[in-house]
């Protein structure tokens, strides 16, 4: 019997995205090998025609350089109507690459885990008459982009209460919507190595405080000052510390701290695949407000020191880290530096530790993939 093909929707504006929907693929994979062909889609980059496809190439470069306009466009699309002319204009021009889509083999299941899918294709479903289920599951914690909600979405994942509340405002009922956690990818879902292995085998030091600073998939925001600001606070200390930076695809941002000189031993990586192992190796974790990173490092039990949020989409997920008693907010690499030289005595971080555990849902994939089955086998997906 030929696998049944799922397409997972998604943009690669920021890491996030793709992690959750890799998640998801390998999700499938291990619970019902061979059942499922599932492929990650980049539709705006594949099948929208040029300019659209340069869209998201856009993306980085406005967070880190032109924030304000970032802004000005997330005001301008939280105008339901304004967004909606916007995304209709796209379909249009984009119709006849769209379509190839749908072409054969064609889909037993359409996944988005991106914002700007669930209009645009569910206007082309409808348009090619395709009865095929549509599902969204949201890769966002706290604040939400209303194009995430399609009251016309067979399920639609959320991650936290605020997300199911914003997903029934939407017009979604309450059967449609399911509060799973956000998807992360499997080496979190399973047992995690000690810390003292983890870092054994990543060639840090066993016995020091170890800070991880992180900027996102794109290595964003002020890492290179926090990074400064951090290792000279640790040596003041007195304490044995250590640094690992993260830089993700920011490459002239490893390569200058590469170069740097440091007064405690520091560690630079580009982007990284075995994230849960660097989070297994330490302390606590400084980081923009990005909820793939926030996902992830409750479940490794991490204190969350946050040092910055994109406006728009990652505002809320400040409140959510600091409400919840998992951590704090410092927008100043220097204040951010004394913070955490604070918490290099563990009485602080033991609180913030536990409480990350308990919100903690390491096995949200699997969860999500074993509903979309149950329903696809029930044929149960409700319009
Ligand atoms: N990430 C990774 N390797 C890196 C840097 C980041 O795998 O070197 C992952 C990180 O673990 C998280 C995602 O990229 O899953 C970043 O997602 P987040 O939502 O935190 O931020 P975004 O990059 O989407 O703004």
């Amino acid at each position: 019997m030929n696998p049944c093909r799922i397409l997972i929707l998604m943009s690669d504006t920021g890491g996030g995205h793709r992690a959750s929907a890799q998640a998801l693929q390998a999700a499938f994979a291990a619970r019902y090998p061979d059942r499922f062909q599932v492929e990650i889609v980049d539709l705006w980059t594949d099948y929208t025609p040029w300019p659209i496809n340069q869209m998201p190439y856009l993306y980085s470069p406005i967070i880190a350089r032109v924030l304000w306009f970032w802004k000005l466009l997330w005001a301008v699309f939280e105008n339901e109507r304004a967004f909606s002319a916007a995304l209709r204009l796209v379909y249009l021009i984009s119709r006849n690459e769209l379509r190839k889509v749908l072409q054969a083999p064609r889909p037993h299941l359409i996944i988005s885990v991106h914002p700007f899918m669930q209009h645009i294709f569910m206007r082309l479903l409808e348009h090619e008459d395709a009865a095929i289920p549509f599902m969204t599951v949201v890769t966002d914690l706290a604040s939400f982009h209303h194009g995430w909600f399609h009251a016309r979405a067979g399920r639609c994942f959320v991650a936290s209460e605020p997300a199911a509340a914003t997903a029934r405002r939407h017009g979604l009922h309450a059967g449609q919507v399911r509060l799973l956690g956000l998807p992360v990818r499997p080496p979190f879902a399973g047992a995690l190595p000690e810390k003292e292995t983890a870092r054994a085998r990543l060639g840090l030091i066993e016995t020091a405080f170890t800070v991880l600073l992180l900027g996102g998939g794109e290595g964003m925001g002020p890492v290179a000052a926090t990074a400064h600001a951090v290792a000279r606070r640790l040596a003041a200390t007195g304490k044995a510390a250590q640094l690992v930076v993260i830089c993700g695809r920011n490459e002239r941002l490893r390569q200058s701290l590469q170069q740097s000189d440091w007064p405690i031993p520091v560690q630079v990586c580009g982007f990284v695949d075995n994230m849960q192992e660097w989070m297994a190796a330490s302390d606590c974790v400084i980081t923009k407000a990005g909820p793939g990173t926030i996902a992830e490092a409750l479940i490794c039990g991490l204190p969350i020191l946050l040092s910055g949020f994109i406006p728009g989409q990652e505002e809320g997920n400040v409140s959510f880290v600091v409400d919840n008693g998992v951590g704090a907010y410092r927008d100043s690499p220097e204040d951010i530096a004394a913070t955490v030289s604070n918490w290099v005595d563990g009485s602080q971080r033991a609180h913030m530790s536990a409480r990350a555990r308990e919100l903690a849902r390491p096995r949200a994939a699997y969860d999500i993939v074993d509903e979309i089955v149950e329903l696809l086998d029930g044929e149960a997906v409700e319009e």
